[in-house]
């Protein structure tokens, strides 16, 4: 790629990537914020040593061939969980890092746990299904086989088995039946049991709005997808589901697929537009946070803003939750904290519900190391970024951690369970917040001194 002569966009989009370069102060606020920085402690491994290595490859310094494989591994394993960015005072680093991984090509030296064509088809829920039942068969295999600590045991044996146990223990999951969910929590707070109904819904809903899961959330978690839908419904939303909408484009483009990706953005739009057109929808509602970021890149043509989820309900005026006597530690996901600005919503909706103690980790802003299909890409950091913020989470105290991203979830669960000492369960948000909601049904669960 280097030693092509460069064509004008190439010259352009240089010399746009070269003045943005200029503006950074090199004040190192984005180092405590970068994953790939505090767990290496690396300069090259941090979003101003990405800059200055790519200010570099700009000014021809390493350009006479194929970058060196250190530059390229230092480029290639920038997650982009935009945290540097939102930090930066120069606003520096979101589209530089996005040039600097393309510029410095693939990492030669980086094992890849999953092959590349089946990384690329991670956006149907129905491959995502099938990974989802194998992770659950290879998971009790290696019970069967190392025993309940078959996770370190895999680590120690390294090579295959240390891979297949990465991958089945990283593929989320959440209670499938509501039953399950339920006796678990109740198991948790150590309380009288909370009887099982469906939550109610309003006489007439306050807002219709068009509901979008995402691949990940329908193929792996599809009834916590369902209990978020129920609970949506319960706050007031009427939610429509057009028959025909595709994956967001995430994986596509960050996995270097932009016409796939335009594809699917055209469909989704043309979908909802059939739906929401004539301002039928007040909003789309989101519900991974990846899909949040990439549904809200489609701009002034979607028929109605994008909002997430959680966002939602935290604008609604809930009917009222009922108690929950736990500590919980909340894990933001990237996408959401940094891609959309979702940091009050979440924090206000748990401290809503009645006897719950709100946990903050350390290093909050900083990535899980998950990534989406980044984490498969670079299965040994991100191990490590797991273990990290296995750590932060447990030292909390906190009887459950909760997050709203299915590739945060499978990522913590998988590093908690991983760690030598008793660690809390880790489930999705929306599953947290359905189960509040019904203990404060009518008939629910009764609230102390009532
Ligand atoms: S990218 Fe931004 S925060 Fe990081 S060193 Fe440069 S100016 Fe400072
Ligand atoms: S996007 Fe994330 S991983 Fe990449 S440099 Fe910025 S903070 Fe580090």
């Amino acid at each position: 790629m280097h030693d092509q002569p460069a064509t004008p966009a190439a010259m352009d989009r240089r010399a746009e990537l070269d003045a943005l370069l200029r503006r950074c102060v090199q004040c190192g606020l984005c180092l405590p914020v970068c994953a790939t920085w505090l767990a290496t402690g690396d300069e090259t491994m941090s979003p101003r040593g990405r800059l200055i290595l790519l200010g570099d490859l700009l000014a021809g310094r390493t350009d006479a061939g194929p970058p060196d494989p250190s530059v390229s591994l230092a480029l290639g394993t920038c997650i982009g969980c935009q945290a540097c960015t939102a930090v930066c005072p120069s606003g520096v680093p979101a589209a530089l890092l996005e040039g600097a991984v393309a510029m410095g090509g693939e990492p030669p030296a980086l094992r890849v746990a999953a092959p590349e064509a089946l990384l690329r088809r991670l956006d149907q829920p129905a491959l995502l299904r099938g990974i989802g039942a194998l992770a659950y068969i290879g998971r009790g295999l290696l019970r069967m086989a190392l025993g309940s600590r078959w996770r370190a045991r895999a680590g120690e044996i390294g090579g295959v088995a240390a891979s297949v146990a990465r991958l089945a223990g990283s593929v989320p999951r959440a209670p499938r039946g509501d039953r399950e969910l339920v006796r678990r929590l109740d198991g948790l707070c150590r309380g009288a049991p909370t009887p099982l109904a469906s939550l109610p819904r309003p006489d007439a809903p306050s807002e219709r709005v068009i509901w979008f899961a995402g691949c990940a959330n329908e193929g792996l978690l599809p009834h916590s997808s369902r209990r978020l839908r129920a609970l949506l419904e319960w706050a007031g939303a009427e939610l429509l589901q057009p028959a025909g909408a595709a994956c967001c484009g995430a994986l596509a483009s960050h996995g270097g697929q932009p016409e796939r990706a335009a594809v699917l953005r055209d469909r989704n739009l043309g979908c909802w537009s059939r739906e929401g057109g004539a301002g039928a929808a007040a909003a789309i509602v989101t519900e991974a946070a990846g899909c949040g970021v990439a549904v809200r890149g489609y701009g002034a043509s979607l028929p109605a803003p994008q909002v997430d989820a959680i966002v939602w309900l935290a604008r609604t005026r809930l009917p009222g939750f009922g108690p929950v006597p736990l500590k919980v530690a909340l894990h933001d996901p990237c996408h959401a904290r940094h891609g959309q600005g979702i940091i009050a919503e979440p924090r206000a909706l748990l401290r809503a519900v009645p006897q719950l103690e709100l946990l903050e980790p350390d290093e909050a802003d900083a990535c899980c190391g998950s990534g989406g299909a980044w984490g498969l890409r670079h299965p040994g950091l991100s191990a490590d970024l797991g273990e990290r913020k296995a750590c932060l989470l447990a030292a909390t105290g906190a009887d459950l951690v909760v997050t709203a991203n299915p590739g945060c979830l499978g990522q913590i669960a998988d590093a908690l369970a991983a760690l030598p000492f008793p660690t809390p369960p880790v489930i999705p948000l929306g599953d947290l917040l359905w189960f509040a909601a019904l203990r404060g049904c009518p008939g629910g669960h009764p609230t102390p001194g009532h």
